[in-house]
């Protein structure tokens, strides 16, 4: 298989397809490869922070990550129904930004739906090996 692409990244994580949509915004053609054929079927992040919202604004993904999502100012842990952990997230007063509340599953989908409609290239099931 012979592909001409100007970026090659490997991992279709947070990382690599926001790296994805950097490039194609600067008219590069990418190509993602990832080695797991379906992706994870777990969620590790369940949270999208205030700064990532912003970073990832220029690229049309933050408004359907916010509608997707919750929008928190902090958070409880319960045990046995009693509070053992309280946190509240700092928001900018200029902004009002809130961390939004959603598995990284539904974030890593807006990514990669955003960057293969962009024009972005992912090959499923494909791990990379250096020479
Ligand atoms: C329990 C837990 C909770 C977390 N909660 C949060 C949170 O609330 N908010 C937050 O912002 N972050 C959170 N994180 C961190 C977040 O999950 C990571 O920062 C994020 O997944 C990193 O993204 P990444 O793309 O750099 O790496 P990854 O998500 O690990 O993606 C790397 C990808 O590269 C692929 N890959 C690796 N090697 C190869 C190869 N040789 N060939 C092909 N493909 C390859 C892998 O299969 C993988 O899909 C949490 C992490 C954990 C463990």
């Amino acid at each position: 298989m012979s592909k001409q692409v100007d970026a090659l990244i490997v991992g279709a994580g947070p990382t690599g397809l926001a790296l994805g949509l950097g490039l194609l915004a600067q008219g590069k053609r990418v190509l993602i490869v990832e080695k797991h054929p379906d992706g994870l079927d777990f969620s590790r992040a369940i949270l999208v922070n205030a700064d990532t919202l912003h970073a990832l604004a220029p690229f049309g993904v933050s408004a359907p990550i916010r509608e997707a999502g919750i929008a928190v100012d902090g958070f409880s842990l319960h045990v046995n129904g009693r509070v053992v952990s309280q946190a509240r997230y700092v928001v900018d007063p200029q902004d009002l930004t809130h961390p939004v509340c959603l598995p990284q599953l539904h974030t890593e989908k807006i990514l990669s739906d955003r960057f293969l409609q962009n024009g972005g290239e992912i090959i499923r099931g494909y791990v990379f090996k250096p020479d």
